[in-house]
């Protein structure tokens, strides 16, 4: 199938670089005629953001940082002066202090748990609230989450209580929004690597363990997580709002290492 986003516009907020969750969905959105808006932290990031939106003939490139609110004002702002409407979001954006991110989620300081809140959890909402502002004729919201959300994931820590959050507000801004004609979900991603997803301690053994223990011994990428964002934010998904999809090799669905694991 062909086009199946022509005639749409959105933003894209989370691209660090080429291995990024967010841009696997942003190629996905392209190959299927989207005009997409992207944002970037940091001049650092903006040089690698640049050229990768000039590649999908986007020259709506913005710095935003969403610790600070007058830099995600800018960006709707600039949104809505360019295109008065636009019809979907992404939101792959998550931080918390690396240090924090192993040992013991108990040892959280109460710095860093508002910190990732702020950064992972509500700054989907602060998004998602201007967003649906600029939604005149409906739209699409999408959220990265992780297994960690309900389930412990060593040295996931803070980021799980984050991610559950997070997952909340998705069924909570579905409810708001269902009404304007707004969806609004989530993909739970397997473990991708990235630069937030090496910043885990121990990353690597869980990104073996995930890979061997699923149904079809496997992770995802990127390209397999575009696959799904393109269901959620085109008119395929039209009546599926409120939802966690999991792109994770079935990884969510077992209870038990595989009789491999188990043989060892
Ligand atoms: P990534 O490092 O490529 O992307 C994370 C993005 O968050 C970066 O672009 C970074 O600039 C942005 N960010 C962090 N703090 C910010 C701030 N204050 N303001 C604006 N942007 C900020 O890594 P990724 O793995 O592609 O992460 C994207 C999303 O996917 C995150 O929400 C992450 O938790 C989620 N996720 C990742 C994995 C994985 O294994 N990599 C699995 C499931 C979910």
């Amino acid at each position: 199938m062909n086009g199946l986003m022509e005639g749409k516009r959105g933003l894209i907020m989370g691209v660090a670089n080429a291995s990024s969750i967010a841009w696997g969905i942003s190629q996905a959105l392209h190959d299927q005629g989207a005009e997409l808006a992207f944002t970037y932290q940091g001049d650092a990031l903006g040089k690698r953001v640049k050229p990768l939106a000039e590649s999908v003939n986007s020259d709506f490139v913005m710095p935003c940082d969403v610790e600070d609110l007058d830099s995600v004002d800018a960006v709707f702002a600039a949104l809505k002066e360019r295109w008065g409407k636009i019809d979907f979001i992404v939101h792959a954006i998550g931080f918390s202090d690396k240090s924090e991110l192993r040992g013991r989620y108990a040892d959280t300081s109460r710095d860093n748990f508002s910190r990732t809140m702020v950064i992972s959890c509500f700054s989907f909402t602060e998004a998602a609230k201007r967003a649906a502002d600029l939604m005149s004729d409906g739209g699409s919201m999408l959220t990265l989450t992780y297994a960690g959300s309900t389930r412990v994931m060593p040295n996931y820590n803070v980021m799980g209580v984050a991610k559950a959050g997070l997952e909340a507000s998705v069924r909570y801004l579905a409810n708001d929004f269902g009404p304007s004609g707004i969806r609004v979900n989530a993909i739970s991603a397997g473990p991708v690597r990235t630069l937030a997803g090496n910043g885990i301690a121990d990353a690597r053994q869980m990104y073996s363990y995930q890979r061997d223990n699923s149904p079809m011994r496997d992770v995802c990428t990127i390209e397999d997580v575009g696959g799904a964002a393109l269901y959620l934010l085109s008119d395929l998904s039209k009546k599926v709002t409120g939802q966690v999809q999991f792109v994770d090799s079935g990884y969510s669905c077992i209870s038990m290492p595989t009789v491999e694991t188990l043989a060892k």
